[in-house]
């Protein structure tokens, strides 16, 4: 136990040197900025849908007693949709997906945005300036945020991909969510992901701001072909108001890239769930 205190001691310190260190070398945030960001996070947006306020003493983790097992029975029960019958990611079995020609193609009115990431101790994230939104199936949602997951959460005939990016969006009427994910496979360095390398937060609360502009299209693939499923957060709450919008076609990063972001996020995938009857869909080939 004492080890335990003095090793949390020991990362604190290390992790507020770290941490101000940071911020002496780029912009000055401010408390504004935190405050956005946190809005943006999953948990919050989870939250939020309910009309709650998050608990902000309650942690989780990939492995041990608060790994994705327990997600459930965490928190004093509030995070209880963790044992939910739609849940995600899961495991897309190609052969009995559904062909569904009502289907629309995704539209995306995406524009450029400031760089604003932060480790949130779970993932980095990356804050998108508002302005850009996407019509998914005819409804138009804001696009939030993006982060990452190494390695993916979804898998594809049980194959999983090195990393999984999730492009967080919100309808702003019903605050219900549409999360486009995006894999990526070993390949050519990412140009897109180039201009950040040297600058991922590495610590918990860590923060990186610049008014350098990037095109979050230029991350994406030429083809936007998807599956699509109702679902829920990857992360606690786990709340299920998500509608994902899975790209069959894989982006590519180089292995210095992909191996960057694990050493930062470590494995931060929650393994694949049950269907429970539910129906994955993709328009007609
Ligand atoms: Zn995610």
């Amino acid at each position: 136990m004492k080890l335990k205190t003095f090793k949390t001691l020991t990362i604190l310190t290390l992790s507020i040197a770290v941490t101000s260190c940071n911020i002496d070398q780029n912009e000055q945030i401010g408390d504004q900025d935190i405050k956005r960001v946190s809005e943006n996070d999953e948990m919050t947006l989870g939250y939020k849908f309910k009309n709650r306020s998050p608990s902000s003493d309650c942690n989780f983790e990939y492995e041990g007693f608060q790994g994705p097992e327990f997600w459930g029975d965490l928190c004093n029960g509030d995070w209880v949709d963790c044992n939910g019958n739609s849940q995600s990611p899961i495991d897309i079995v190609t052969g009995v997906v559904h062909e569904n020609d009502n289907l629309n193609n995704i539209n995306m009115n995406y524009t450029t945005s400031a760089t604003e990431i932060f480790n949130n101790g779970h993932t980095i994230q990356f804050d998108y300036e508002a302005g850009s939104s996407a019509s998914l199936n005819n409804i138009d949602y804001n696009l939030l945020q993006f982060h990452f997951h190494t390695g993916s959460e979804h898998t594809i005939d049980g194959k999983r991909y090195p990393m999984e990016m999730h492009l967080v969006h919100q309808d702003p009427v019903t605050k219900l969510l549409a999360v486009i994910g995006v894999f990526f496979k070993e390949g050519k360095e990412n140009e897109v992901l180039a201009q950040f390398m040297n600058n991922l937060p590495q610590q918990k609360g860590d923060y990186y701001k610049n008014t350098e502009e990037y095109h979050i299209v230029d991350i994406l693939p030429n083809e936007m072909e998807f599956y699509t499923y109702n679902g829920s957060l990857t992360t606690p709450a786990c709340s299920e108001i998500v509608t994902w919008y899975v790209l069959k076609k894989p982006v590519q990063a180089s292995h210095n890239q992909l191996k960057r972001f694990k050493e930062i996020m470590h494995e931060n995938y929650r393994p694949t769930q049950p269907l429970n009857g539910r129906i994955v869909s993709k328009a007609d080939d």
